[in-house]
């Protein structure tokens, strides 16, 4: 199946300097917007009225945007917190929610849901973070006890050599005893926050593939190895960690492939210390699931072990009962199984 462009992590050049900047007249003066402008000096900068004229426009090339993504800095405005849907596990919490700082990730995963979603590969930051953290603050208020994904719809650990809002979100959740945040990455950047105070709060969530799966359909991200040794680090820094092998792609010897990198998670120094394990078929929306095939063609994760009903593609219950039947073997004598999750639906 054809998979679009190929992109190699050296093709990925925002962390280096995108070539345009587009900043919007009222993020001007905030100081994020002005960390980032100082920091892309050589950018071409374009000043526009609303972030939407760059990000929503018609007819763009996703595939190519992606090969060299611009920036665009804005403002949010209105609804800044997002209940999570069914996508997304919960944890267990009352009251999760998402919010989204950063559109769009500097990684270009095959199965990612972003692709779906946007028409611009182009990457909104919007600066106004402490807006961001206000609207929690309301919210919790309001709640009394609040979940937040901050990393969903950007990578954000990964960008947090120039984007420190992982830090922020961190030294916030610090502050607010009913705050509980998620930071899921595919990075293996833990140092950008090593030197943050670890917080009961935080989870440090990684999401691992078999290194076949991370070669083959997460391009640019940390590789298998890298992303092992970020979460011996979080481990052995006190961090609260989880793991998600969200989504498992039943793909060629998987069994092989999840029982080896099985093997090397739990021969991590300190593994016994990880916080809980999420496991879940891909899944998603079946608009977006169009969308995204068509702009990669179809989705080479896939296959005939998927179906359309109610509105989304998942896995056949056939297929996600061997996936799940699998993990909880395996999983069985190295973890408690009330600290596993699992997501097909
Ligand atoms: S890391 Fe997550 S958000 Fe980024 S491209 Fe991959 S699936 Fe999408």
């Amino acid at each position: 199946m054809r998979e679009g462009l190929p992109l190699k992590e050296s093709q990925i050049s925002l962390l280096r300097s995108p070539s345009h900047l587009y900043v919007e007249r009222e993020a001007r003066g905030y100081p994020l917007c002005e960390l980032l402008l100082g920091r892309f000096k050589g950018s071409e900068i374009v000043e526009v009225d609303s972030y939407k004229e760059v990000f929503n426009r018609f007819k763009q090339n996703w595939r190519l945007q992606k090969l060299s993504p611009k920036l665009i800095l804005g403002c949010k405005r209105g609804e800044l917190m997002y209940r999570t849907g069914e996508f997304v596990p919960n944890f267990k919490f009352e009251n999760a929610y998402y919010c989204s700082q950063v559109l769009n990730c500097l990684y270009d995963c095959s199965y990612c849901f972003l692709q779906g979603m946007y028409q611009s590969a182009n990457m909104v930051v919007f600066v106004n973070d402490d807006d961001f953290h206000k609207a929690a603050d309301n919210l919790l208020e309001r709640i009394k006890q609040l979940y937040l994904c901050i990393s969903y719809d950007a990578d954000l650990l990964a960008l947090e050599g120039v984007l420190p809002l992982c830090k922020r979100w961190i030294e916030h959740c610090h502050r607010k005893p009913e705050l509980h945040i998620e930071i899921r990455t595919k990075s293996a950047n833990y140092s950008a926050i090593s030197s943050c105070e670890p917080c009961e709060r935080v989870v440090l969530a990684w999401t691992l593939s078999p290194s076949e799966i991370c070669s083959k359909f997460e391009r640019g991200a940390a590789p298998l190895a890298a992303r092992l040794n970020a979460i011996g680090r979080a481990l052995a820094g006190g961090w609260q960690v989880r793991i998600c092998f969200d989504p498992v792609i039943p793909e060629g010897s998987w069994q092989e492939g999840y029982s080896e990198l099985m093997n090397e998670l739990f021969a991590l120094p300190h593994s016994e210390r990880i916080k809980d394990i999420s496991i879940g078929g891909f899944r998603m929306n079946a608009e977006h699931f169009k969308r995204l095939s068509e702009k990669s063609g179809s989705s080479p994760v896939v296959t005939k072990e998927y179906l359309a009903a109610n509105g989304k593609i998942a896995l056949n219950e056939k297929s996600a009962s061997k996936i799940k039947g699998f993990f909880q073997d395996i999983l069985k004598s190295r973890f408690d199984s009330e600290r596993v999750t699992y997501l097909f639906g």
